[in-house]
């Protein structure tokens, strides 16, 4: 029998899992493995469904687009958009996708939730948030929200408004730390949970339980500071 990589892949990241969130006092099954499948064709992506990992992750809605179409006979399968999304893409990607978690504006979530109406659910979203002000990273600009009381404010604001979208459901935060060592990543998503923390006081009403933060250089990083989501693609299915 020829060994599947792909499945031993995620044999040893569910193990690196289980050993972070151990570390961290954190029950394993808290944190949730999703495979980036960009780049790889629906073969590949089979091959993670075999391995018992559901939830699949994209960048683009376009290549997406023919993944989810081709496992569409694969249930379950969860699919999770993490690109940025243009608003030209919002109403394919309400169609497709069960969680965008690259909403970075009040205007694509209202774009998002316009085209939810279709949906037999509200469609789940994440607030992608830039907590290190590298100007490459989309996300709301959250770069020194413990200083500035006026920056906290400005997106309570918009999370106001996203509150009253019928069609679109808050679930958590999003974000992507900047290239760095492990212990600058867990800086930026320690100030994440904060802000989750904060949020949650705010906005009691909404669920705010998700947190979708580290990927193939810094999970377990993100699993100490209370990753619910990884999104991993490089340690699973190789180099792109
Ligand atoms: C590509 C990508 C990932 C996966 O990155 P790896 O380093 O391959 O694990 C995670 N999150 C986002 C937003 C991505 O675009």
């Amino acid at each position: 029998m020829t060994k599947n990589p792909i499945a031993e892949n995620i044999t040893r990241i569910r193990a690196q899992i289980a050993e972070a969130a151990v570390h961290a006092g954190r029950n394993p099954n808290e944190v949730r493995l999703i495979a980036v499948t960009k780049t790889h064709p629906p073969e590949i992506a089979v091959l993670a469904l075999a391995a018992g990992v559901y939830d699949l992750g994209e960048n683009r809605v376009q290549e997406a687009e023919s993944k989810i179409l081709a496992l569409a006979n694969h249930k379950p399968s969860t699919w999770h958009l993490i690109g940025h999304l243009q608003s030209n893409k919002a109403k394919r990607a309400a169609q497709l996708f069960d969680m965008i978690q690259s909403v970075d504006s009040l205007r694509l979530a209202e774009t998002l939730d316009r085209f939810a109406t279709e949906r037999a659910h509200p469609l789940d979203i994440l607030l992608q948030v830039n907590v290190s002000g590298e100007a490459s990273k989309d996300g709301f600009d959250l770069a020194d929200w413990q200083q500035r009381q006026e920056i906290l404010n400005a997106f309570t604001h918009d999370i106001e408004r996203i509150t009253q979208l019928p069609n679109i459901r808050i679930r958590g935060l999003m974000t992507i730390a900047p290239i760095g060592t492990l212990t600058e990543s867990q800086q930026y998503f320690q100030v994440t949970r904060l802000l989750r923390d904060q949020l949650q006081q705010r906005f009691p009403e909404c669920d705010w339980s998700q947190l979708s933060m580290g990927m193939t250089d810094d999970f377990t990083a993100a699993i100490a500071e209370g990753a619910t989501m990884i999104r991993i693609g490089r340690a699973i299915f190789g180099s792109r």
